[in-house]
């Protein structure tokens, strides 16, 4: 058997950042709109910080506005309400973002569904789960946007192949069980009460796994030559499960004795070798989701402003 084709997110998402460049230049010279992106931080989760700080980075170098809401831990429902309706309202934002989790006193899905659909750059809004599901032009999900971009510009055949998707999840399995189903794909959806799941992911020509189990999809699994899309990213602090996720992995080795931890995505690494294409872990998917949001966002300005469309 050839081996494996590498699907490198890091790449495609380089390629992706490059052409929303390119468009958010066109969108100021053309109508002199600079599209820009409202993130709301609140209080001091250091993940939820390293995200942000990413973002806002990403969004500068690509010519967008960005701005940075920082409320306290103590917030309320009611003044996130409030911050939501006045940037829902500025002229200038054209994505607005909500870095979640939110503390546990916030409502979050008020918060979320609060967020105009047309500014949803996250595509949580039930109005754009809506119209991604009628099939519709709609802000949709970053991750899965993501691993549709990958399939797309890697010549992966989608049309009447079997697609498997592992997790239900509102924000990666729903809807990229949709855009496959969109993109002509058979799709069968598995989650935590599917009854003998390997039967399902043994026949699936596109795998996609969102589960957030550390290498839950063994080689046997999986049907030789397919496509792995692992969506997973669990961080492994135990010195056994290093080795036995990486067995003579000398990098992954070395990684985990200098920072104490590594990263498995949702398929063990094994299984890649029988694959006829796989997304790495980190290095795939993952790499994708800041350049598709920064997509979301010039699509959002050229939409609500009506220019460049
Ligand atoms: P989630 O909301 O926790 O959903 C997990 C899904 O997996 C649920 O539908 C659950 O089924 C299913 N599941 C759990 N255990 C299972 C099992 N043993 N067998 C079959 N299905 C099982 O997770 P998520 O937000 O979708 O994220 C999934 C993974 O993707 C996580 O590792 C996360 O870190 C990662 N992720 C990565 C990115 C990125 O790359 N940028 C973005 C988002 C998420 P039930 O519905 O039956 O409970």
């Amino acid at each position: 058997m050839s081996e494996a084709r590498v699907l490198d997110g890091v790449k495609i998402a380089a390629e992706i950042k490059a052409e929303v460049g390119a468009e958010a230049r066109a969108l100021l010279k053309s109508g002199g709109v600079t599209p820009g992106l409202a993130v709301v931080l609140v209080g001091h989760v250091a993940a939820s910080e390293i995200y942000v700080r990413s973002k806002v980075k990403a969004s500068v170098e690509l010519g967008l506005v960005s701005e940075t809401h920082t409320p306290p831990e103590s917030v309320t429902t009611d003044e996130l309400l409030a911050l939501v309706a006045e940037l829902n309202a500025r002229e200038s934002v054209d994505g607005i973002l909500i870095q979640l989790p939110l503390p546990a006193h916030v409502d979050t899905r008020r918060v979320l569904e609060a967020v105009s659909p047309e500014k949803d750059v996250d595509g949580f809004h039930p109005i754009n789960a809506g119209l991604l599901q009628a099939g519709r032009p709609a802000l949709a999900p970053c991750t899965p946007a993501g691993i549709m971009e990958i399939l797309r510009r890697s010549g992966i055949a989608v049309v009447g192949k079997h697609a498997v998707v592992l997790g239900r999840s509102d924000i990666v399995g729903k809807p990229a069980a949709m855009m496959l189903l969109s993109a002509h794909a058979t799709v069968t959806v598995c989650h935590s009460r599917t009854v003998d799941l390997a039967r399902y992911t043994r026949d699936a020509d596109i795998l996609i796994a969102a589960i957030g189990k550390a290498g839950f999809v063994t080689a046997e699994m999986v049907k030789p030559g397919a496509t792995l899309i692992d969506v997973g990213i669990n961080r492994i602090t135990d010195a056994d499960e290093v080795a036995r996720f990486f067995p003579g992995d000398a990098v992954r080795v070395k990684q985990f004795a200098e920072r104490g931890s590594t990263l498995v995505g949702d398929i063990h690494p094994a299984a890649f070798a029988k694959a006829g294409a796989y997304t790495p872990v980190p290095g795939g998917v993952g790499a994708l989701t800041i350049a598709m949001l920064m997509h979301n966002t010039v699509q959002a300005a050229k939409a609500r402003r009506g220019v460049g469309a």
